[in-house]
């Protein structure tokens, strides 16, 4: 079972351009990999929408840096959160190289809080580098920031910050360059650009979902694009749900995120009637890998017939000058972490499947790469260990630069095809969410999947001008029936998949998932092993 996907519709194209390397995206894996690739002179322009998950990230980046660690430690606690599925070169790889890269960050300008290094869920050492606190993807997303500026300002590189990608040239199986609109919501302004390689760095896909703690523009543009071009996408029914969202009643879309590294401190799950959720659970009780972690909080859930926990930060000393962000985003909401438990419920956070990829960001698809969060590279398995995705995305998005070396605009103007077809209607878009939320959440089963597959195959069509609310609502739609499709197809537990009919994990499923898209239908190659 599973649902026809939706091109965009057409829109008449108003110019042409032309670049070596097109980067979608100015988080901390598309900067990464735009200033990497033009140091070593290849001609890149950047384009973005505006800021996806960087600046938000709280809790910080993981790397070996204590006395007591070893990079074996780190790749051991991240497989064993992946729960079978990473590729322990990919994961050795990145551990190896994540203490380079925050020293190589700290060299830019980006200032760490000094001598402390943080605990957080599923790490068995302190590894946990911050800045201001809480502050650490904002601090990150500075320093880049700059730097990006700086090489615009030098001449170094292009950078469009008003630009919507929308779908890939592909010419003969080669992706030859990228379609994008600027400007969209007044009349779009649609520009072919023809490339040598275009990077894909577009993040997660978080507000497929109804309570996330993606920013407003998470949608999923990447992955839709990459799908609908015809690249492999891998893992994508594993989405990583964080345990402790701030819950109220009614509210939806982007809620904020209250740090585990608060649990790092001392904070405890606990039910209404202050009993902790996760003792006898795990071994790491509320330090657990989120997926178990979230998985007990909906069961507890569902006992109690509450749609809510809390979370008891009380005991937690240092509460505001450790955790401002948190204390003011909870005093916003009408609630003192400093005086009373806060009300919590898991919330989509971070996809951790996507484009498959290999570290260098090759794709299945020549001339398309992909990086960060909407890659697949096998790092995280079947679920990403807390803090491992700023550190990927920095040090596999300078590797991609390094990879697009020297690469030049091509000669002559963009030629190639994008599939066109009734896109879909941003009104229903909020309806889908809650339907992803109720059959694909934390809990999913075959029953809820395959209604939910049928009402995505019966999504509205969009009418009049095609704007960004179009674009947006087609692309959530396409990964709403990719994530569905991979969830129905995996039929047992694993990782931050989980199926009540289907409760424990299956060793013959101990491999990752790849669908593939062709004529708006979504096939199916499993057996890639992990
Ligand atoms: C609240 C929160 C807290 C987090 N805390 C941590 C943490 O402590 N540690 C950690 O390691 N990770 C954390 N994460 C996850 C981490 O922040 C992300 O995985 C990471 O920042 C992703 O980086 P990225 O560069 O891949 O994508 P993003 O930072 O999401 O950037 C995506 C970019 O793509 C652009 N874009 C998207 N679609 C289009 C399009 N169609 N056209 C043009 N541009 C487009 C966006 O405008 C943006 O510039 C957190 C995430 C959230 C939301």
């Amino acid at each position: 079972v599973t649902a026809t996907l939706r091109a965009l519709p057409p829109l008449p194209v108003d110019g042409e351009d032309a670049a070596g390397v097109v980067v979608v995206g100015t988080g901390a894996a598309g900067a990464s990999a735009a200033l990497e690739a033009a140091a070593q002179g290849a001609d890149v322009l950047v384009i973005s929408k505006g800021d996806g998950s960087t600046p938000w990230a709280q809790g910080g980046l993981a790397a070996v840096l204590g006395p007591d660690d070893a990079p074996e430690l780190h790749a051991r606690d991240t497989e064993t959160a992946g729960a079978g599925l990473c590729d322990p070169g990919a994961v050795g790889s990145l551990v190896a190289a994540a203490p380079v890269e925050i020293r190589r960050l700290a060299a830019l300008g980006a200032r760490f809080d000094v001598g402390h290094l943080g605990l957080e869920g599923g790490h068995s050492r302190r590894r946990i580098v911050h800045a201001g606190g809480d502050a650490s993807g904002a601090e990150v997303h500075r320093v880049l920031g700059t730097h990006l500026l700086r090489a615009v300002g030098a001449g170094r590189l292009r950078l469009w910050d008003d630009a919507v990608a929308l779908d890939a040239l592909v010419e003969a199986g080669r992706v030859c360059g990228l379609l994008v609109a600027r400007r969209l919501g007044g009349r779009p302004h649609v520009v072919r650009i023809a490339a040598n390689a275009v990077v894909l760095a577009t993040g997660g896909f978080g507000h497929a979902y109804a309570t996330t703690t993606n920013p407003a523009g998470v949608t999923g543009d990447g992955l839709a694009l990459a799908a609908r071009a015809g690249a492999e996408v891998a893992d994508v029914e594993f989405v990583q749900f964080h345990p402790t969202v701030l819950w109220q009643p009614g509210r939806r879309g982007r809620r904020p995120l209250l740090t585990e590294a608060l649990r790092g401190a001392g904070a405890l799950i606990v039910d209404d009637t202050g009993q902790r959720v996760m003792t006898g659970v795990h071994p790491l009780a509320d330090l657990a890998p989120r997926d178990v972690v979230s998985s007990a909080m909906a069961e507890a859930m569902a006992e109690r017939g509450s749609d809510h926990l809390y979370l008891d930060a009380r005991r937690v000393s240092g509460l505001e000058a450790e955790f401002p962000t948190v204390v003011a985003a909870c005093r916003a909401a009408g609630v003192d972490p400093a005086t009373e438990p806060v009300p919590i419920a898991p919330g989509a956070h971070y996809a951790c499947g996507g484009v498959r990829a290999d570290m260098d960001g090759v794709t299945s698809l020549e001339g398309l790469f992909a990086v960060g969060e909407v890659a697949a590279t096998g790092v995280h398995g079947a679920n990403r260990l807390a803090s491992n995705s700023l550190t990927e995305s920095l040090t596999l998005g300078r590797r991609v630069g390094r990879r697009l070396a020297g690469l030049r605009r091509p000669t002559r103007p963009a030629a190639g095809s994008v599939p066109a077809g009734p896109g879909v209607d941003p009104a229903g878009r909020a309806d889908t969410a809650d339907a992803m939320s109720r059959h694909c959440g934390v809990r999913r089963c075959a029953t809820g999947l395959e209604s939910l597959l049928e009402d995505l195959d019966g999504a509205g069509v969009a009418e009049g001008p095609v704007g960004l609310e179009v674009v947006e609502a087609t692309n959530l739609h396409t990964v709403s029936v990719l994530v569905a499709t991979a969830a129905l197809l995996r039929t047992e537990s694993r990782g931050c998949h989980r199926r009540s009919d289907f409760p424990s994990s299956d060793e013959g499923w101990a491999r990752r998932s790849v669908l593939r898209v062709s004529d708006g239908r979504v096939g199916a190659a499993l057996g890639a092993g992990a």
